[in-house]
């Protein structure tokens, strides 16, 4: 079985008026990640952790954030699209791996929603996916809540 590693990175500015969607769940918060989709900074990670260990073309070029198709869509389809292309090209997910860097919404009570909607996505159990919040101690330009960055890696492994 031959065996592959992607990363994936992804920042987005938290706005009031936003929902809050992210891991492909909606968030109780007062505010959401902006963006030409839903936002969804988690699966926009994982999305390109998945295409990068394929290597594949990243996210910003399949799914163009000047095109009118993308405009407030579920970042859901994105994931989709980009696991298509994934098993196209003979792979699966092994597992994968995230880190969400924010000051704010929590993230420890809705891991476990979290871990299930992205399992449901990449096609595996709940527990080939892990997710775990991180504040940032008050520094740098996330500090007072004003985004979310996120970090993930995925193995993937040949059909
Ligand atoms: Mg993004």
């Amino acid at each position: 079985m031959k065996q592959r590693i992607g990363i994936g990175f992804d920042v987005h500015r938290l706005e009031q008026g936003r929902r809050c969607i992210l891991g492909g769940i909606e968030l109780p918060h007062d505010r959401g990640p902006a963006g030409h989709s839903d936002g969804d900074a988690v699966l926009h990670a994982i999305t390109d952790a998945v295409l990068g260990a394929a290597g594949l073309d990243d996210i910003g070029t399949l799914y163009p954030d000047d095109a009118p198709e993308w405009k407030d869509a579920s970042s859901k389809r994105l994931l989709r699209g980009a696991m298509e292309r994934v098993a196209d090209a003979g792979y699966r997910v092994g597992n994968v791996d995230v880190v969400i860097a924010t000051e704010g919404p929590r993230i420890a009570p809705y891991r476990a929603a979290m871990r299930e909607s992205i399992a449901e996505l990449l096609a595996v159990e709940p527990d080939a996916v892990n997710v775990k919040g991180k504040t940032l101690e008050g520094l740098g330009a996330l500090a007072g809540g004003t985004g979310v960055a996120v970090q993930a890696v995925a193995l993937l492994e040949s059909i």
